[in-house]
């Protein structure tokens, strides 16, 4: 890869990033877009996603992306299998380490996304997507999970939500926390431990999630830290909440971002540098959509466009 001078880099190409390429080729930025280690993102790792709109009867997460890559470059964006390794932000034009080669761009669109934390257990990986998950609003309307005992790890606000949202479906939630009050706002707690259908199970952690031999959930193994008692919680489903890791570290100090490395947006898309955009879940610890991401990389385009536009006047 020579040195390059460019309008516009997209760093990842999962929704945010994609969608950013797709508009910004259209406004004849010509970007270019870096993959990172994981083209198509997230939405790659699961096999239907039933509400992104537009397709009746879902649609495999590696199709959606492969199809969201293609119309992008249809319109001449060009998507690298590269990662960005340093950004100099300092001033402008910003120079990109990219695989080891310089990058020029004169505006950035970053959306790298966000990882989910793990249990860190072996049966959790084991069991991922036989009724392990991360995102009670991708998955808990599975057939698997309708009528069934789910658990949710996890005593922040992401955890109450995802509690919340699973009594639609489940019979009971179990809501392991591994102290013996919820961490989430009040407002959150109260309501969360107001709902008949969630049961609190305090100051316990999952050591195993089991049955890897049945391959699927069919329960969880959990212990009390303050009697060291274990026990067996029969469930059809674990969910895991306990945060999300955005890619963001290659900013750090030089970029706003919350206590958690969230990029903070100022207006729209904007970043505390002139000339860097935000999309997509490194800026959103919140929805972590496919369809906000997407929306978000829509906004950082038009954003950019603008931003350009305004400066070639
Ligand atoms: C198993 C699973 C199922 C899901 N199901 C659904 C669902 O059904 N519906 C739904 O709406 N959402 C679902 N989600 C959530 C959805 O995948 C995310 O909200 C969405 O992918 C976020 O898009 P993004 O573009 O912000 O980030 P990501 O998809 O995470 O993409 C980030 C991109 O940045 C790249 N990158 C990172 N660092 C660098 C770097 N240094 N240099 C270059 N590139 C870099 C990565 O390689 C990747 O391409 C699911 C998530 C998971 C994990």
């Amino acid at each position: 890869m020579e040195n390059k001078s460019e309008d516009v880099v997209i760093i990842g190409t999962g929704c945010a990033g994609l969608t950013a390429a797709i508009y910004t080729a259209r406004a004849n930025l010509n970007p270019i877009v870096f993959t990172g280690t994981m083209p198509g993102g997230l939405l790659t790792t699961t096999s239907i996603v039933e509400n992104f709109p537009g397709f009746p009867d879902g649609i495999d997460g590696y199709e959606l992306m492969t199809k969201l890559q293609k119309q992008a470059e249809r319109f001449g964006a060009r998507v690298e299998f590269a990662t960005v390794e340093a950004a100099d932000l300092s001033k402008r034009p910003f120079v990109l380490t990219v695989d080891g080669e310089r990058v020029v761009a004169k505006t950035i669109i970053i959306s790298t996304g966000a990882g989910h934390r793990h249990l860190g257990l072996e049966s959790e990986h084991l069991l991922d997507k036989k009724g392990v998950t991360y995102c009670a609003t991708c998955d808990g309307a599975l057939p698997m999970f309708r009528n069934q005992p789910l658990v949710v790890v996890g005593g922040g606000d992401s955890a109450c939500e995802e509690a919340q949202y699973l009594t639609r479906f489940g019979s009971t939630v179990y809501l392991i926390h591994r102290r013996d009050s919820l961490r989430a706002s009040k407002i959150m707690a109260e309501r969360t431990l107001a709902n008949p259908k969630i049961k609190p199970v305090w100051d316990s952690v999952v050591t195993e999630v089991l049955d890897v031999k049945q391959d699927k959930v069919t329960g969880v193994r959990i212990k009390n830290l303050k009697t060291n008692v274990e026990a067996t919680l029969d469930c059809a489903g674990l969910f895991v909440a306990i945060g999300h890791t955005p890619n963001t570290q290659l900013f750090k100090g030089v970029l706003d971002m919350d206590e958690n490395g969230f990029l903070k947006r100022t207006e729209g898309s904007h970043t505390n540098v002139p000339g860097v955009f935000v999309a997509g879940d490194c800026s959103d610890h919140v929805y972590r959509q496919a369809i906000t991401a997407a929306g978000m990389g829509c906004a950082a385009a038009i954003d950019c466009e603008r931003f350009l536009g305004a400066e070639n006047s």
